[in-house]
């Protein structure tokens, strides 16, 4: 039986999975405009992952014998200035996505809710990367500056070399091949 308190904390998190989502996948589309196919098929796959961080958190829900309550996703920001805004906007909104992990492990801390406690250590590890990842290739636009030229070409070509893999904790659980792309 899941806590209530805890219940509600991981389906506030579903709707903040799926906003990154949206986010990223509005993202991709300013360097679709801007023909940076590279870039844009990063944050497509960035996109997919975070669906699949919703699915992890909905399983979990189902699997505890919890009510899986799905609030509005609302529409992301779509006033991106330059490819360097994008992903210090990105790397922002991963702070906030931290917090949010941080606040559920303090509830579930309180209410001595074990699992919990065990299934979000995955999405701890996992923030890291996210802030990492964001941070990375935010530093590298800070580098090529304004006038960008083939140091931008080069960085959209690295970026659109990532492939996307199903996140551990969602490969042989229901909802896998959906989330696959
Ligand atoms: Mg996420």
């Amino acid at each position: 039986m899941l806590n209530p308190r805890v219940a509600k904390a991981l389906n506030e998190q579903i709707v903040k999975e799926y906003y990154s989502a949206w986010l990223y996948l509005q993202m991709a589309a300013w360097f679709e405009r801007e023909n940076l196919k590279g870039f844009a098929q990063w944050l497509r796959i960035q996109a997919q992952e975070e669906s699949c961080h919703g699915l992890i958190f909905y399983n979990y829900i189902c699997d505890r014998g919890g009510d899986v309550k799905l609030g509005a996703v609302g529409a992301p920001d779509q006033s991106f200035k330059s490819a360097l805004d994008v992903f210090e906007r990105g790397l922002k909104h991963e702070y906030t996505v931290t917090a949010s992990i941080n606040d559920i492990m303090d509830v579930a801390v309180k209410e001595r809710d074990f699992a919990t406690q065990s299934m979000l250590k995955w999405f701890v590890e996992e923030q890291v990367e996210e802030e990492a990842n964001f941070g990375e290739i935010s530093s590298k636009l800070k580098l090529l500056g304004a006038k960008a030229g083939d140091g931008m070409l080069f960085l959209d070509k690295e970026l659109g070399a990532r492939a996307f893999s199903l996140p551990p904790p969602l490969v042989g659980k229901f909802g896998a091949v959906a989330a696959a792309p």
